[in-house]
This record gives C-alpha cells, sequence and structure tokens, in this order.
C-alpha cells in the first residue's frame, strides 16, 4: 500500500492543491508530529478542492495552526541553523505538546503514566476487572495517522518514546493469572496493520480449549476500514483474516470489531462498503466510535449523519470521546460545554434503526480513574457543574458512581475540571482532581 510522509506529503499537498504555502507549513509542523496518509485517504477521502478546510484534510493533514504561532517560527527558523539547533528545538517544542512527556508515552489517560500494574511494562492493560488491553508488539502503527492521535509519541520514530509491547506469551500468563478476565482487547496503532498470520497468534491462544469457559468476546480496535479497506479486500492475506475472524464466531465468542470512524465520507467510497460487507458476513459485531474534534466533527449534523449511516451499514454507534489532553490539542480541542452540545444534538436528530445511537455513551473522557461520561449540566444551589458518571474503573465500587464538577464554559479535559464543592471554598483550581475530590458533589440533582 502506497503511504505518504516527510517530504513526499509535502510535495503532494502542492500538487494537489496548488499551495506551496500549505506545502511548507506541512514541512515545518512534519519536524515536530508524524504524519502518514495512505494513498486510500488521498485518492478517495480528500476533497482536495477544499484543502485546507476540509474535514478529511485536517483529519490527516498538517496545519501550522497545530503549533503556537512562537514554536512554528523557531522550528521554521531552526531548519536553516543545522541539525543540532533542529533536534534541539523540535524536541523543545515535542515537551511542550506533551504535557506529562514519558519515555513510554504508553496509551494513557492525559499522557500521564499508568504504571499501576507490574504487567503494564509488557503492554497490558487491566481495564477493568473483566477486560484486558493487549498491544502486540507488531501493531503498534496504523495505515495514516489521525493528526489528533494522543499516541503521536510513538509514531515519531523516537527509540525514547517506543510504547511497551506484548507478546501472545505475556498475555496468556497474564489470563492464566487473572481468572477473572473474560474480554480481551487487542488495540494499537492498529492491530490490523499486522499479518493475519501474526494476529492468529494472538487469537489463537484466547480460543484454545483450555479457555473455552473464560472468554467470551474478542475485541479488535482498527480503523483500516476507513483508511485502508483493502486489508479486507485485496492485500494477499485478506481472506485469511476473514477465516481468522469466522474461527472467532464459530467457537462461540463474540467477535467486536470497534471501528474508529471520525467522519461520515469515511463510510462512502465503494472499497470501504465491500470491506464492511465482508466484515459483517464473517458474524462480527461492528460497532463505532471516535472523538469529537474541532475542524473534523464538531457538529451535530456530522455526527446524526454518520450514526445514521453507519447502522444502515449495520454498525452500531457505540462511544463519542472527549480529545486527550496531548498533541495539538489547542488545534483540535473543544470545550467539554461544546462536546456536551454536540452529542445531545446529533442525538436528538437521529430516528428510526439510527435511534441505537442512543444507547451509545458520549462525550466520554478517558481518565487515571477509568472511563468518565459527561451526563449532562446540572444546575445545583451553589451554581451549575458537570454531572459525571464513572461507565469503567479497574475499582468495580466506582462504577456507577456520580460525581460532580464545577461547571467551566472552557473547560476542555479531565484536567481541567475542579471540584462542585458547594461547602468548601479553599478548593485550589488546578490541583489534580480525583473523584474522592469530587465526590462533595455525589448526590443532590444527580443522586441515585
Ligand atoms: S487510528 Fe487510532 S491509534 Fe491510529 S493514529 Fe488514528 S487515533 Fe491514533
Amino acid at each position: 500500500m502506497s503511504v505518504y510522509t516527510g517530504r513526499r506529503l509535502a510535495r503532494l499537498i502542492a500538487d494537489r492543491t496548488g499551495r506551496p504555502d500549505l506545502a511548507h507549513d506541512a514541512e515545518v509542523v512534519g519536524h515536530v508530529l508524524p504524519f502518514k496518509v495512505s494513498a486510500h485517504v488521498t485518492d478517495q477521502l480528500i476533497d482536495w478542492s477544499r484543502a485546507p478546510d476540509d474535514p478529511l484534510y485536517r483529519l490527516v493533514m498538517p496545519h501550522r495552526d497545530m503549533l503556537a504561532s512562537a514554536d512554528f517560527a523557531a522550528v521554521e527558523a531552526a531548519r536553516d541553523a543545522g541539525e543540532q539547533r533542529l533536534r534541539l528545538t523540535v524536541s523543545g517544542v515535542r515537551d511542550r505538546l506533551d504535557p506529562y512527556p514519558q519515555p513510554n508515552p504508553y496509551p494513557q489517560p492525559s499522557g500521564r503514566p499508568r504504571r499501576d500494574t507490574p504487567e503494564d511494562g509488557q503492554g497490558l492493560q487491566q481495564e477493568d476487572a473483566e477486560t484486558l488491553l493487549v498491544f502486540p508488539r507488531q501493531g503498534q502503527t496504523c495505515h495514516s495517522y489521525c493528526a489528533y492521535c494522543f499516541r503521536w509519541p510513538q509514531f515519531t520514530g523516537e527509540t525514547a518514546t517506543r510504547p511497551p509491547v506484548s507478546g501472545p506469551e505475556a498475555m496468556t500468563a497474564h489470563l492464566d493469572r487473572h481468572p477473572e478476565i473474560t474480554d480481551v482487547l487487542l488495540t494499537g496503532g492498529d492491530p490490523l496493520v499486522m499479518r493475519t498470520e501474526l494476529l492468529d497468534a494472538y487469537v489463537a491462544p484466547l480460543l484454545a480449549e483450555e479457555r473455552r469457559d473464560r472468554i467470551r468476546t474478542v475485541s479488535i480496535g482498527t480503523k483500516a476500514v476507513s483508511f485502508s479497506p483493502e486489508r479486507f479486500l485485496t492485500a494477499p492475506d485478506a481472506d485469511d483474516l476473514l477465516r481468522l475472524f469466522e474461527r472467532v464466531v464459530a467457537s462461540g465468542r463474540r467477535l467486536a470489531l470497534t471501528l474508529h470512524v471520525s467522519h461520515p465520507r469515511e463510510l462512502h467510497p465503494e472499497p470501504a462498503r465491500h470491506a464492511l460487507r465482508r466484515l459483517r458476513d464473517t458474524g462480527a459485531v461492528l460497532r463505532s466510535q471516535a472523538p469529537v474534534v474541532r475542524h473534523v466533527n464538531d457538529d451535530p449534523d456530522v455526527w446524526a449523519r454518520m450514526w445514521q449511516e453507519g447502522v444502515e451499514l449495520g454498525i452500531v454507534p457505540c462511544s463519542m470521546f472527549v480529545e486527550r489532553d496531548a498533541g495539538p490539542r489547542r488545534y483540535f480541542g473543544l470545550p467539554l460545554s461544546r462536546a456536551l452540545t454536540v452529542y445531545a444534538d446529533a442525538l436528538r436528530q437521529v430516528s428510526g434503526p439510527a435511534g441505537a445511537a442512543r444507547a451509545s455513551r458520549g462525550p466520554v473522557m478517558s481518565t487515571e480513574l477509568g472511563t468518565i461520561a459527561i451526563e449532562g449540566i446540572a444546575h445545583l444551589p451553589d451554581g451549575p457543574a458537570f454531572a459525571l458518571r464513572v461507565l469503567r474503573a479497574r475499582d468495580p465500587a466506582l462504577v456507577g458512581t456520580l460525581a460532580h464538577a464545577r461547571y467551566d464554559p472552557v473547560a476542555q479535559g479531565w484536567s481541567d475540571l475542579v471540584p462542585y464543592a458547594p461547602h468548601d471554598r479553599r478548593v485550589i483550581p488546578h490541583e489534580p482532581l480525583t473523584l474522592s475530590a469530587l465526590l462533595p458533589g455525589l448526590g443532590g440533582v444527580w443522586g441515585d
């Protein structure tokens, strides 16, 4: 599959848009952030006549506003000042983009470390009591990169930013130590960049006889339908992949493919539709999720269409995420209040079978505690508050817990929230938020 990166990507932008300024900007920003765009995206998804404002262009292409103007100017100047100066400048800008730089930016909320189980260093993460996330060694890249991806440091190629990854042996050893796990999610990057043979090495142990009564769901997170549908059509091992999926279903397990779909146009090209038909025929459950981000899908109409068209293609809407506090958040980030409006207004527009979107969750935040949904704005005696509910957590006692954070019209994520504490005015803004800090807001209007 042909992909564009670096100077080749900048040349493509100049050729397709006739705008050398956009190519120049792409080249400058590309020193800091990683970009990779597949031929499917350049030829079937992007509307070049509307670049740079086309949402699919914004999804994957560099833009000068992804960097603060001073940082952009610094990198632009450093390109002529030698390798070392450029490296130091880029390193400083990257540090500012990721507020919690880690040697291993393993998928973690807000870029913060999450090494609270020994297995985390092996590319395994227990999401909750029943669910194990596995980050296969060979699946830590993607067919194209979403420019908003919080995993961007691992795509930069610097050895220091490579995430912990797992092999099948570490996965099975963990499963043997934790008989409570029933669901396994293979994630990345995109695990479907792996050859089927490699993917099979992770899936086959989950179907083994000794785990017959234990593993109920095998999930795979992927954006391959949007970025590289040929993975399911013409790739040399495309048929083998579909046979593998059929084996999972035939074993009695539920195979859940969580498709990352950011915009309804990703579902329009015939290759994507053909891929979806083939996937449906395996018996897999298809679900969709994406973050709500500025420039791409911060519009209720876009979400309503995405849900509607997805349902018609057999995809169950699953989650609308809040953009994480890492990378070019200044470019893609939205106030939580806006995300809430987009979600609620989109839900109001769907009817008929697409009403299934009402069972989706949104907007949801990935946090140190687990997955937290913003349920709405509660009008409490001491002022408005975001009503929050814990959807998933490692501590089962937290699941379903309700709490309140002070309403802030410009807060963009978990790290911006402060507790709603009507009886304690000493709460210091910007102190790290924990659920226990939020607990004074429990009950009231939103009490169970
Ligand atoms: S497909 Fe997922 S992991 Fe890959 S770049 Fe996009 S958001 Fe990141």
